[in-house]
């Protein structure tokens, strides 16, 4: 890699290799494959060639784009879309996806069509709302006869099996009593069908901790897992689970700093409205040192989920393209020009992979 420019996201490969195979061995003991989610970090092919090499091959995302160059350069993975397909989409989803989650009657109707015409087979995943309140049939029957109506029906379409999304709109808690259900609904869809379903996929990073208490219920075979092996975070910081051997610095934002200044803590004039239009509630701790540095809302968009990795510096705030640092209690005598270093949580990382400011940088490479 040449001189970084900043901002600048630097990718350990080593350590994310580390973290997939862990996160891989793990489920593979307890029957269960990973498809590694790659929507987070936009596709990142260093990411994508980590998981691969880790023992992955499935690779997840939301996004067509994503799935199509990661299958492009590893023509032996399945591919999996892990939004809805829009019915404005569905060329893509038949030439670049092997495998799409779907709960829909029409589209999946479309999507046959489609196939068709192109001469290919798709399989599909249907979807179980377990009380998340986001996407999936809410009542078992309903996805019973979706399911049937699929393996009857639509010749263009393979139904590979079930799934469900916790821990996202509703952050409801995967347990064995709400993936039980999606369990037996399996099971009563392979009576009617005559056959067994290959994927039983419950859930995604949040659904570990089972696997952890030995929880998880046996049918459950797949996982989506992203967050998990990326960072690393979620789980220890937010749920107090914690993992032997998985690093939560894989990734390293880097910025670096403009300006350092002594001055008050507390806005000096009439308080009334900031950038984004918020009245802020500002704590005075009297006359402080901080620096600012090149990077803003628009690089990483929420300010509160990134964290110094000097544990005596603390964020004061941002604006679209300034952050500021308290520096007052570090020992380290920071320049202007020198580069701090932050953890980040899945927020900012989905935001940083995404910006074109942000150079992206592959550290300690894993060799092809
Ligand atoms: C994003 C997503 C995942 C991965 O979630 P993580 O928390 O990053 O593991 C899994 N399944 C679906 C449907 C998703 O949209």
């Amino acid at each position: 890699m040449n001189r970084l420019a900043y901002p600048a996201l630097e990718i350990d490969q080593k350590k994310l290799l580390n973290n997939v195979a862990e996160i891989v061995n793990l489920c593979k003991t307890n029957g269960i494959e990973v498809a590694g989610v790659v929507k987070g970090v936009n596709g990142e092919m260093g990411v994508v060639d980590s998981f691969v090499a880790g023992g992955v091959r499935q690779i997840a995302s939301s996004r067509i784009d994503q799935l199509k160059n990661s299958k492009l350069k590893h023509q032996n993975i399945e591919t999996l879309l892990l939004r809805l397909p829009m019915l404005s989409e569905l060329e893509g989803v038949a030439a670049w996806t092997d495998i799409s989650l779907n709960s829909e009657k029409q589209t999946l109707v479309a999507l046959n069509g489609v196939c068709e015409n192109l001469g290919k087979t798709h399989g599909v995943i249907l979807m179980m709302d377990l009380g998340d309140l986001r996407e999936g049939d809410f009542n078992d029957q309903d996805l019973i006869d979706l399911a049937i109506f699929v393996e009857k029906e639509l010749k263009y379409i393979k139904l590979e099996g079930v799934g469900t999304n916790l821990g996202c709109y509703g952050a409801i808690k995967p347990t064995p009593v709400n993936l039980g259900k999606l369990c037996d609904t399996a099971k009563t869809i392979e009576g009617h069908i005559g056959r067994s379903l290959r994927i039983i996929s419950g859930g995604a990073t949040s659904s570990l901790p089972l696997l952890l208490e030995g929880n998880m219920p046996d049918r459950v075979n797949h996982l989506r897992i992203g967050e998990g092996i990326l960072l690393n975070m979620d789980l220890p910081e937010l749920w107090g689970v914690n993992f032997d051997n998985l690093h939560q610095d894989v990734f390293t934002l880097k910025a670096q700093i403009i300006e350092i200044k002594t001055k008050p803590s507390y806005p000096v004039g009439e308080i009334f409205i900031d950038a984004f239009g918020h009245t802020p509630e500002y704590q005075d701790r009297g006359i402080r040192k901080r620096a600012i540095l090149g990077i803003g809302k628009q690089d990483f968009a929420m300010e509160d989920k990134l964290a110094p990795r000097d544990g005596e510096a603390f964020i004061v705030g941002s604006s679209s393209d300034h952050l500021i640092v308290d520096i007052e209690d570090c020992s380290g005598n920071y320049q202007v020009g020198d580069v701090m270093d932050f953890d980040i949580f899945y927020g900012p990382m989905l935001h940083l992979c995404t910006c074109p400011h942000v150079q992206k940088a592959i550290v300690n490479p894993i060799g092809e």
